[in-house]
């Protein structure tokens, strides 16, 4: 008889308790006790809603005030020096210090770094390490929650993140040294961790190690084998678990692994299950995630059956059936949203219902009766052959597309001699990347339009008068490009799929992004086409208003692709192919409105990225057309400006020149301008702006360090080809400070104008 597990839970609550438990107790409204007793009650729900669902061995480990990887530092004591308290205690203030930096008792000091968690939207803090770094046996918070759930009368699973990839994802500090050396120091904790578990009466314990996703060298292999043959015969038995995608080059590795179970992410990637069930022995339980945990449709079962019953037959108990990685990164309840429609509504399934998923399969695999599972599955497959998904207009759209479509007219060399005699820009032009302050006055009457306290045109009027203010506010500070302010948009990715064809919005459908903050992706259920244009009279509003030049502003193809929930039915470059279409309309009808500079954001660019490196260039490949097809349908004179926040160029800077903007416009004041290296290195050719502040404080940087950071960018790109610009948009910002700040970045430009 297969049992039902699963990875892990959603740790947010139904209704996002534990952000605001946390965010109440980092305010002082509530005290420890209080922010324990609400985290207790958020857990025991989850153990109520896995187990209802029918999930027979529960996870315990995967909550977290904050982040899974930093509880697995404070369980091993890798607290970072300036985190510690004067009694060397570890408790939740200690992690409230590593994660954001502060705590309700005392201690301001810079947080731990914060990373994406391998190709997910979650991030986690990254450990730091010293050569010298000790561990010992830490939080003790793992124990007491196995205590917890075992008093309800749970069957428990403990979830370690395995010593390997926690030290993979951490970070050196004092000087680099090989991290691999601290792992005999970091395995004797991990095995204390298991014997007090084993006392416990704990019986199965689950190791993380996704890094064998990754292409791994010998040297990490290596360590994986010394680590399971010393967590092995601990007093519990081991389920290794990755995911995230295929572990292929590292199955025989894995099968030499003296553990007790495997489980595999059969929903990244494609397994065949009879070569699995052959390689993992006939003692060993082998796990299959075949329930997708990181998206949010309805799984067909019926699919599944056929493809589980061999196995099921052979391996009897031995076969546990799973959610291919833990559901962090979905929803929590699907039967909470009472605004889908519910032909919608029967594609879709929730972490909750996921559960139920996977107990449905068992029971049809024990009992042999399918119609429970037809009966399921049937309304994934009414959705393959859906008018409503379907757009054959759409379709045909993208099978038309050719290399042509990815590509400007001319050349940048001709194109930007034709821009800068159109739009007649001085040397080192000033701009801003989109949005203004985001003020009470503007969210406040959003929502009042949302809930109909206002009408149509009421709101059009006041979001007209603020983007006056800001287009007044920009020309008194003489900038030179201008932009609306995006005082319209609740969200970047939101406010686009609001208004395409093919998007879907939850009530409750959020996931956690990083400690207490939660997104709510959209869901891309549909071919994606534009009914009317999204941005047009905003844009020619805001134009009417100035003879500067107004920039168009609109969020790329690859960013709404990674910010929301995509389709299971059609793959990542189709879908991109779709949305650039319909920007590329939008595109076009902006220049017919007047607007001559349009910028097309692709924050979300790099995080696409595959996890193996050998895949990268593919990616980069389509992500850079479908970037190009947005923006190729206009004439030479129309300058597209693209924008990204972050780090780290190196890897894809011929990319970024393949997407071929006529100008980029990113992050790179906090590394003292040395993101530029990549460029300069690349001999990047067309015009960037490297934002010369940074955005995420109110702080205003003064003029003589704004013309340093400029002077710095000078050297390493010509000037001819530089723009002036802050790191990201403003809409987290006050106006004073935004004020301040952008008169000190237009008077730093106009003296380096005289000087250079
Ligand atoms: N245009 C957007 C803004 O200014 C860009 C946001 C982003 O890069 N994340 O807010
Ligand atoms: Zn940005």
């Amino acid at each position: 008889m297969a049992t039902v597990h699963n990875l892990g839970f959603p740790r947010i609550g139904k209704r996002r308790e534990l952000k605001f438990a946390i965010e109440a107790y980092w305010a002082g409204e509530i005290d420890k006790q209080e922010l324990q007793a609400r985290g207790k009650a958020i857990r025991a729900e989850n153990w109520a809603l896995q187990a209802q669902a029918g999930v027979e061995l529960l996870p315990i480990g995967d909550f977290a005030w904050y982040d899974h990887v930093l509880n697995t530092s404070l369980l091993l004591n890798a607290v970072p020096t300036r985190h510690q308290d004067q009694a060397g205690e570890v408790n939740l203030d200690t992690l409230f210090r590593i994660g954001r930096g502060r705590a309700p008792t005392g201690c301001t000091c810079a947080a731990s770094e914060m990373t994406k968690w391998f190709n997910t939207n979650y991030h986690y803090i990254v450990p730091e390490l010293t050569a010298e770094q000790t561990f010992s046996l830490g939080w003790q918070e793992l124990f007491s929650q196995v205590e917890e759930a075992q008093a309800l009368g749970y069957q428990v699973k403990p979830v370690l993140l395995g010593p390997v990839t926690y030290l993979y994802l951490a970070k050196c500090v004092g000087g680099e040294f090989d991290k691999l050396t601290l792992l005999e120091r970091i395995l004797p904790v991990y095995q204390q961790v298991l014997a007090k578990l084993a006392a416990q009466g704990v019986e199965w314990v689950q190791i993380d190690e996704p890094i064998l996703a990754l292409e791994l060298d010998s040297a990490y292999r290596t360590a994986l084998k010394t680590s399971f043959a010393q967590l092995t015969a601990q007093g519990v038995k081991l389920l290794l678990a990755s995911y995230f995608d295929g572990v292929h080059a590292h199955l025989h590795d894995i099968a030499a692994y003296p553990v007790q179970g495997v489980h595999f992410d059969c929903v990244a990637a494609e397994y065949d299950f009879t070569v699995l069930s052959e390689l993992i022995s006939s003692e060993q339980v082998l796990s299959l995630g075949v329930v997708n945990g990181r998206n949010i449709w309805r799984a067909d079962l019926s699919k599944l059956f056929t493809a589980l019953q061999p196995i099921a037959a052979v391996r009897g108990d031995l076969l546990w059936l799973a959610p291919s990685c833990s559901l962090l990164h979905c929803p929590v309840d699907l039967s909470q949203e009472t605004q889908l429609d519910e032909e919608l509504k029967s594609w879709l399934a929730f972490a909750v219902q996921k559960g139920a998923e996977l107990s449905l399969l068992k029971a049809a695999l024990e009992g042999g009766d399918v119609a429970p599972l037809r009966a399921y599955s049937s309304p994934v497959q009414a959705r393959q052959t859906s008018k409503r998904v379907n757009n054959l207009s759409v379709q045909a759209r993208v099978a038309a597309l050719t290399a042509a479509d990815g590509q400007r007219q001319s050349p940048f060399a001709l194109r930007i001699a034709k821009q800068a005699a159109a739009l007649n820009l001085p040397l080192l032009p000033t701009t801003t990347i989109g949005s203004f302050p985001q003020t009470k006055a503007i969210r406040q009457a959003r929502r009042d339009f949302k809930v109909g306290k206002i009408t149509a045109a009421d709101y059009q009027a006041q979001m007209e008068a603020e983007i006056r203010y800001a287009v007044e506010e920009q020309e008194a500070l003489d900038l030179d490009v201008l932009v609306h302010g995006e005082a319209e948009r609740n969200d970047m990715v939101e406010y686009f799929g609001e208004l395409l064809n093919g998007f879907a919005f939850s009530q409750f459908g959020w996931v956690q992004s990083y400690g207490s903050r939660c997104v709510k992706p959209p869901i891309i259920w549909g071919d994606v086409s534009r009914e009317q244009a999204m941005t047009v009279a905003w844009s020619r509003y805001a134009q009417s208003l100035t003879n500067k030049k107004m920039k168009g502003m609109l969020t790329g193809p690859v960013t709404i692709l990674f910010w929301s929930f995509i389709r299971d039915d059609l793959d990542k470059p189709t879908i991109a192919k779709q949305i650039a279409l319909a920007l590329r309309d939008e595109v076009v009808e902006l220049q017919e409105a007047g607007i001559e500079i349009i910028q097309i954001d692709e924050p979300a660019f790099r995080e696409g990225m595959p996890l193996k490196a050998s895949q990268w260039q593919s990616y980069l490949e389509w992500a850079a057309y479908a970037f190009r097809v947005s923006a190729s349908g206009v004439k030479d004179e129309t300058q597209i400006h693209t924008h990204m926040c972050y780090s780290e160029f190196n890897d894809i800077i011929a990319a970024i020149a393949d997407m071929d903007a006529d100008v980029i416009t990113i992050e790179t004041s906090r590394s003292n301008m040395d993101l530029l290296n990549a460029f300069e290195d690349f001999a990047y050719p067309n015009d960037i702006g490297p934002g010369v502040y940074d955005i995420h404080t109110p702080n205003v940087p003064d003029v003589a360090w704004i013309k340093a950071l400029i002077h710095k960018a000078a050297e390493k790109v010509p000037v001819e080809r530089l723009w002036v610009n802050p790191d990201c948009g403003l809409k987290t910002r006050a106006w004073p400070e935004t004020r301040e700040a952008l008169r000190n970045m237009v008077i730093a430009t106009k003296e380096l104008r005289e000087e250079l």
